[in-house]
């Protein structure tokens, strides 16, 4: 079920509760401003979810209450685990989805990594 957009940060999602250590996540990547895990459910041979440590619901309120270290830590540290991942000469692709139309189920800010084969058609 998407997200309702309009709503404040709710601390008891489950990506709350993954930064917070009250769950567990089988862990890739973690540093000040961002923690990287592999998505539970994962749709290509890569599938880590990058997300920001601060309480921000999407990109939208990211890139618009996000302090520039947030926002600067947070897209390096998308960029490290592509290239820890061994992503980068294969290629590989971002992802965020944002609100209802975007189809965004977990309302904390995240990024998929994917990778390991060709990822086809941009959108279906
Ligand atoms: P969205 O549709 O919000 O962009 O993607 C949410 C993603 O989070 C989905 O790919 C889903 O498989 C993943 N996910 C949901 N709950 C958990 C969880 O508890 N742990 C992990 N590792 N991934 C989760």
């Amino acid at each position: 079920m998407p997200i309702d957009p309009t709503k404040p940060y709710d601390p008891s999602n489950i990506f709350a509760r993954i930064v917070r250590g009250e769950i567990p996540c089988s862990k890739v990547y973690e540093d000040e401003h961002a923690l990287a895990f592999h998505d539970i459910n994962p749709q290509a041979p890569v599938h880590v979810l990058v997300i920001p440590k601060g309480p921000y619901v999407s990109w939208d309120d990211f890139s618009e209450r996000g302090t520039d270290a947030e926002i600067a830590g947070f897209v390096r540290a998308v960029g490290k685990v592509a290239r820890e991942q061994g992503l980068v000469e294969p290629g590989y692709r971002l992802l965020a989805n944002v609100g209802m139309d975007g189809g965004q189920e977990v309302p904390h800010l995240h990024v998929h990594l994917f990778g390991g084969r060709p990822m086809g058609p941009m959108v279906r």
